[in-house]
């Protein structure tokens, strides 16, 4: 039963574009009707029908401490009574990136935005600053936000419904972004010898979650570290997704790749709306007021935002164990998620990374764009709403990764291998 989310679907439309205010939400992709959510607690969220989910979304990411956790919702509770914004710099600021600074490598300096796109957008436009070039590479099926730039071949909801080219990028933007398959090392070096000296930036997702979740192969990151170096290239890890949930360090500490600037979202604003950019001092000081390259942000560093923020990374730093835990739970998901399918005649791919997971029905390794594109995605289709009948909430495309958070009992991660069970037999 979801009348009510049908009711609410069918209002929205008439005045919001498509119902949804981003659109991924819409489940475009999946068909059918999107679930209109009246709160969440946990790991679980509830509808507009009281109908109860797992929750395998998590914001997208941010809320890796589960729904409503009871010390971030006290905090921001505390923080509204002394306002909500004062356009004015704050210590609050000043302990958000002295912890941000404490928790990643190779961040001296860090400026505050309002959204991971924010965060790319203005590393870019400081990669080229810096440079004094225009040209920018990035891998296709990544997603860096929808900043002009990034609307290239991009992934996550660009990718789910299929636009090519999105109208409204001029051609010359869209000439300076330069592409190559994820995973591709020989492509990457061909580009840049082709564009000697033009290259401001390589941006990439160190594990990318916007083509479902790919891992990077081994020698990929190091490789564009080699280049960026020999080119004097700025080297921008889109930790986004990756960064404060793959390990405190994200990625970069993770894997053990050094980023020249490193992009934050998601996690880092526990649930409100907050992005970063930072990084080495050398190339930082060029932002304004230290430099001319600009950029700024009425609500950048707002209280209520850094609080939750703060709060959250603070948890996440004081208890490093959570990330052991959520990578356990992960791994123990997909050894039985894989034991099911196997059960199954139909060809499958599990890609895991720390806390990213992500099911394709394929037959082949899934490791770039073109392969995670050319899966049985009708399949995941019937997949994903059988799971949604049964209570589990999957990302609403195969060009998603799923997110645990810590809160996930070991009975939800049962009962998701279970539904799992019940969900191919009914689809097969
Ligand atoms: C979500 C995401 C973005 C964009 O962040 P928004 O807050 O949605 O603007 C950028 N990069 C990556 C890797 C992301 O996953």
């Amino acid at each position: 039963m979801i009348e009510k989310s049908k009711h609410l679907f069918e209002r929205a439309q008439q005045s919001i574009p498509g119902g949804v205010n981003s659109p991924v939400r819409a489940f475009k992709s999946v068909g059918g009707t999107p679930l209109f959510i009246k709160k969440a607690k946990g790991a679980y969220l509830y509808d507009a029908d009281d109908n109860r989910y797992i929750d395998y979304i998590a914001s997208w990411g941010p809320m890796i401490l589960g729904h409503a956790h009871d010390e971030v919702v006290k905090a921001i509770q505390e923080q509204a009574l002394s306002s909500t914004s004062y356009g004015a710099p704050t210590e609050l600021e000043i302990e958000m990136a002295e912890l941000i600074i404490s928790m990643v490598p190779n961040v001296d300096l860090i400026r505050m935005v309002s959204s991971g796109t924010e965060a790319c957008m203005s590393a870019i436009r400081l990669a080229r600053g810096y440079t004094g070039k225009n040209k920018i590479i990035k891998f296709e099926g990544c997603y860096h936000g929808h900043a002009d730039s990034f609307l290239v071949k991009a992934g996550s909801g660009v990718a789910t419904l299929n636009i090519q080219t999105v109208p409204g990028v001029t051609a010359g933007v869209a000439n300076d972004t330069l592409t190559c398959a994820y995973n591709d090392l020989a492509a990457v070096e061909q580009l840049v010898e082709e564009n000697k000296n033009q290259i401001a930036a390589i941006i990439v997702e160190p594990v990318a979650g916007n083509m479902g979740c790919i891992l990077p192969q081994p020698g990929f990151l190091e490789g564009l570290r080699r280049i960026c170096d020999k080119e004097n290239i700025v080297f921008i890890f889109d930790e986004v997704m990756t960064g404060f949930r793959l390990a405190p360090g994200g990625a970069q500490e993770k894997l053990h790749v050094n980023a020249d600037l490193v992009t934050y979202g998601k996690v880092i604003g526990g649930g409100m709306p907050v992005g970063a950019f930072g990084g080495k001092k050398e190339i930082m000081q060029h932002i304004a007021p230290l430099g001319n390259v600009y950029q700024a942000g009425t609500l950048s560093g707002n209280p209520i935002a850094m609080i939750a923020g703060y709060t959250t990374l603070k948890i996440l730093k004081d208890h490093p164990h959570i990330y052991h835990e959520l990578e356990e739970k992960t791994i123990y998901l997909r050894d039985n998620l894989h034991r099911v399918f196997l059960e199954t005649k139909i060809p499958f791919v599990i890609n895991q990374f720390g806390s990213m997971i992500s099911v394709h029905f394929s037959n082949h390794a899934v490791n770039d764009f073109g392969s995670a594109a050319s899966a049985n995605n009708e399949l995941f289709k019937k997949y994903f709403h059988a799971m949604l009948q049964r209570g589990i909430y999957l990302p609403p495309s195969a060009f998603e990764s799923w997110f645990l958070n810590n809160v996930l009992t070991k009975e939800d991660l049962d009962n998701t291998i279970e539904a799992t069970r019940e969900s191919l037999s009914e689809i097969l």
